[in-house]
């Protein structure tokens, strides 16, 4: 009967705290998985992204502006 044996894989190494919960990376600090989520996961909050294409703007108004250019309605 083995009462304990490593077990690889299933533990966090030792001051790995916290997990992406996007990719699953391990980091040590709330900061370093905050500065690793804006880094490698970075989203834009209040940003205008089009449903089109996919790009993203800086405001609304250039969104509206990109879609009057490049996705005008053709008849
Ligand atoms: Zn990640
Ligand atoms: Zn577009």
């Amino acid at each position: 009967m083995r009462l304990s044996h490593p077990v690889h894989g299933s533990l966090l190494p030792p001051g790995v705290c916290y997990t992406c919960d996007v990719c699953g990376k391990l980091l040590s600090t709330k900061l370093t998985l905050k500065r690793h989520k804006e880094q490698q996961h970075f989203q834009p909050l209040n940003k205008a992204v089009c449903a089109l294409c996919h790009k993203v703007f800086r405001t609304l108004n250039s969104l509206n502006n990109h879609k009057s250019i490049y996705h005008r309605r053709q008849k």
